[in-house]
């Protein structure tokens, strides 16, 4: 079937070397440990819907849309705290549905407005407030 010579696969070997080498570079660009946080991997601060208490616990990523167990009062209700940025107020997420998860976008009590509220992740924001910025 193939009847080129060995000579000619020379090309294509290097080309696949190659391409194997940039994919190997964009790997280790994505995975570069930096600035980026690993959110898979940090603490998340939870409230407690139920009884209000405050409490961290390492939630799979993929797993946020699940309650967690409070340690206090022992319901499932505790969810990732919300924090709006803008006004420094972190606050419950309404929940929303049946079964109840949180409001994937939802506003600060205070402003009335989604445009600054992300996940509450404390060493995230005091790196970003760090002296001298
Ligand atoms: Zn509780
Ligand atoms: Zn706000």
């Amino acid at each position: 079937m193939d009847s080129e010579g060995r000579k000619s696969n020379l090309p294509k070997l290097l080309l696949a070397v190659g391409a194997f080498a940039v994919a190997g570079v964009i790997w280790y660009l994505k995975h570069e440990p930096g600035a980026q946080a690993d959110f898979s991997r940090t603490e998340r601060n939870l409230v407690c819907t139920s009884c209000g208490a405050e409490f961290s616990a390492k939630i799979k990523l993929g797993s946020e849309g699940e309650a967690q167990f409070c340690p206090k009062c022992k319901a499932a209700a505790g969810w990732p705290l919300k924090y709006c940025s803008a006004c420094k107020y972190k606050f419950p997420p309404p929940l929303v549905g049946d079964p109840p998860r949180p409001a994937p976008m939802p506003n600060c009590p205070k402003c009335g407005s989604n445009k600054a509220v992300g996940a509450y992740i404390p060493e995230f924001f005091e790196a970003m407030n760090e002296p001298g910025q």
